[in-house]
């Protein structure tokens, strides 16, 4: 970790040096623009950083997970395993940073609390928690969708004389568990990895499940060397295909017809491979899973009946079958042996809806039927996605307006990339664009891409401020909302709506239309004079920065 001193200004401030804001400051450079970045973490990787608890991993393929950007990059790294674990994806992001020296330029262990724009400069000033102030003419939030953990919000907490850990803050040290008694709460993606792991290092695991969730075995292993051969014949053009699929990957498994279209016997056929494939085959193998009821209830019933061909015990089997949302509505779980970590004698299944959690005690977990006895208690509880890391940052836009008054109704936002009345300031996977409804590195590159250019087409046309028009967000945002509205999407209650914290405005926080037809829609604004944007001049050229 390194404490930099920072400059007084800068052209571009970039937050965050995850995935997104190591590709920033790579890129910036490569336009000829000063570039400083704050990052809160003491060292780059993001996500990676932070959720270090046993059993994370990737769900897209490491070698889809993989930058596109550098082509001697792509040729000197090698993943070890189908979905890369946590340690080595940080490797990865560590490996990026060195390569490209990256690291020279951000202050790391830094926090960013307040960002201001001044109309009269069009510049941005930023705070940061150790009371540094700079100024920048751009501002490039690359903070994550996912960076913002929820906070325990189970009273009691306070009088546990246990240890408690949330799996998006793991410690660093290993976490011995072993005789210990250990209660997860959650089972979305972050528990379904974490839980088959403490179950064979724990005396006794206890699951708090409120929502059941639809998860498929990731068939993890060694990166397969034949396909890696066929991907790496040309890995340029490998991701430049991927960007034209709707998940950012390539669509290995897809009849491309409605499940509905075919006999049954050919449905469960498919159903079938695509579950003996892993990844989101599962959900791509028909084209209307997720937007079609009775494509959808057959999905769900596929699933169900593995469940209970899996677990054992039918109660409990029972218990594990989702009932209250469309199948793939939330994000699909990859799992390796989480339905069978409950034939375990050593573990428990609480459901939490039949007997809900009333408070946390010194010495375990009190549901409304029974005291839980517990040593160490692990919140896998998830996150305020996508608005909350943005709205921690402090924004004050045009005329000091808010963006936490500006979006209190739910997120608006030009194509996720930029807010009216925010000048200059861009956001890396912003609320309406694809985000992690497909490989992120994928949207990253393109956000990022995206960014860059269109900054220097301002720089090089001598503007110095550039704005998303409020009529061009406000006819995106019914055409993001309109598209999810034919889904079944906007069923569930998820984090892709918000619904996973209280008092967050219900809003489908991302394009759901794919990858492919975002990129080509973004690119046709381009062509046609970034329609929808405004560029202007402030200053006169000698005030520059
Ligand atoms: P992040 O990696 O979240 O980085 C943002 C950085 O900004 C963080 O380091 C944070 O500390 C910093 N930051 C935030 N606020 C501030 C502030 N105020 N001041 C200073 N710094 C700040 N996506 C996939 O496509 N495939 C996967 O397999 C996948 N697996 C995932 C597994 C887990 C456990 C999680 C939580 C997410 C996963 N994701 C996955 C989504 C993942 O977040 C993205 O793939 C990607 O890593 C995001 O990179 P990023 O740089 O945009 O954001
Ligand atoms: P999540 O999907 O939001 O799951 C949180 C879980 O905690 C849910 O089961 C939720 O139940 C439960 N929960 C939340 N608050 C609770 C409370 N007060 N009491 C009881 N239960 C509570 O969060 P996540 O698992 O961290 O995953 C978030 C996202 O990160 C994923 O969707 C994915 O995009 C990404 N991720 C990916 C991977 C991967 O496989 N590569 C791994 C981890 C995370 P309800 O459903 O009832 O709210």
């Amino acid at each position: 970790m390194s404490l930099l001193k920072v400059p007084p200004q800068v052209d571009v401030l970039v937050i965050g040096a995850g995935f997104a804001g190591l590709y920033a400051h790579y890129k910036l450079r490569g336009i000829g623009l000063t570039a400083f970045g704050f990052e809160a973490a003491p060292d780059v990787g993001g996500t990676w950083y932070w959720n270090r608890y046993p059993g994370a991993r990737c769900d897209v393929e490491s070698l889809d997970y993989s930058y596109s950007f550098s082509p001697e990059l792509l040729d000197d790294w090698r993943w070890s395993e189908r979905f890369a674990t946590q340690p080595e994806i940080l490797r990865y992001a560590e490996h990026v940073a060195d390569r490209f020296d990256l690291r020279r330029d951000i202050a790391f262990a830094t926090r960013v609390t307040a960002c201001s724009y001044d109309d009269a400069t069009a510049t941005w000033t930023i705070r940061s928690d150790r009371g540094e102030t700079i100024r920048c003419r751009y501002l490039i939030a690359a903070v994550g969708g996912l960076s913002l953990p929820k906070p325990p919000e189970i009273p009691g907490l306070e009088n546990f004389a246990g240890r408690w850990l949330q799996t998006s803050a793991w410690p660093h040290e290993p976490v011995d568990v072993a005789g210990k008694r250990v209660g997860v709460i959650g089972t979305g993606s972050s528990g379904i990895q974490v839980i088959p792991i403490l179950a064979q290092q724990a005396a006794h695991l206890t699951v708090f499940q409120r929502t059941p969730n639809y998860s498929v075995p990731a068939l993890n292993g060694p990166v397969d060397p034949a396909y890696e051969a066929h991907v790496r014949a040309d890995y340029t053009a490998h991701h430049r295909a991927n960007r034209q699929t709707k998940g950012g990957v390539p669509a290995r498994i897809n009849t491309g017809v409605s499940a509905m279209s075919v006999t049954p016997e050919e449905r469960q056929a498919q159903f079938e491979k695509a579950w003996g494939f892993g990844t989101f085959s599962l959900q791509a193998v028909f084209n209307d899973l997720t937007t079609h009821p009775k494509s959808n209830a057959a999905g769900a019933a596929f699933v169900h009946a593995k469940i209970r061909k899996i677990v054992k015990d039918p109660a409990t089997a029972d218990k594990l079958l989702p009932k209250t949302f469309p199948f793939g509505t939330k994000r699909l779980c990859l799992d390796t042996g989480y339905y069978a970590t409950f034939n375990r004698d050593d573990v428990t299944l609480v459901d939490l809806r039949a007997s809900p959690i009333e408070r946390i005690t010194a010495s375990g977990i009190r549901t409304s039927d029974a005291d839980h006895p517990l040593d160490l208690i692990v919140f896998a509880t998830g996150f305020d996605a996508v608005t909350g890391p943005l709205l921690a940052l402090g924004i004050a836009g045009a005329n000091g307006v808010a963006l936490r008054d500006a979006w209190a109704d739910g997120p608006q936002s030009y194509l996720g990339l930029m807010v009216a009345g925010f000048p200059n300031l861009f956001t890396v996977n912003g609320p309406s664009s694809p985000s992690v409804l497909a490989n992120m590195l994928q949207t990253i590159e393109h956000h990022v891409d995206w960014i860059a250019d269109c900054i220097a087409h301002a720089e090089h046309r001598g503007f110095d401020r550039i704005e998303a028009r409020a009529d061009a967000q406000t006819s995106w945002a019914q055409e993001v909302a309109d598209m999810a509205d034919k889904t079944l999407y906007t069923k569930a209650e998820s984090w892709y709506m918000g619904a996973n914290v209280p008092g967050k405005p219900r809003v489908f926080l991302m394009y759901i239309g794919g990858l492919d037809r975002y990129v080509d829609r973004v690119e046709a604004i381009v062509r046609d004079g970034y329609a929808g944007f405004a560029f202007s001049r402030v200053r006169v050229p000698e005030e520059r920065l």
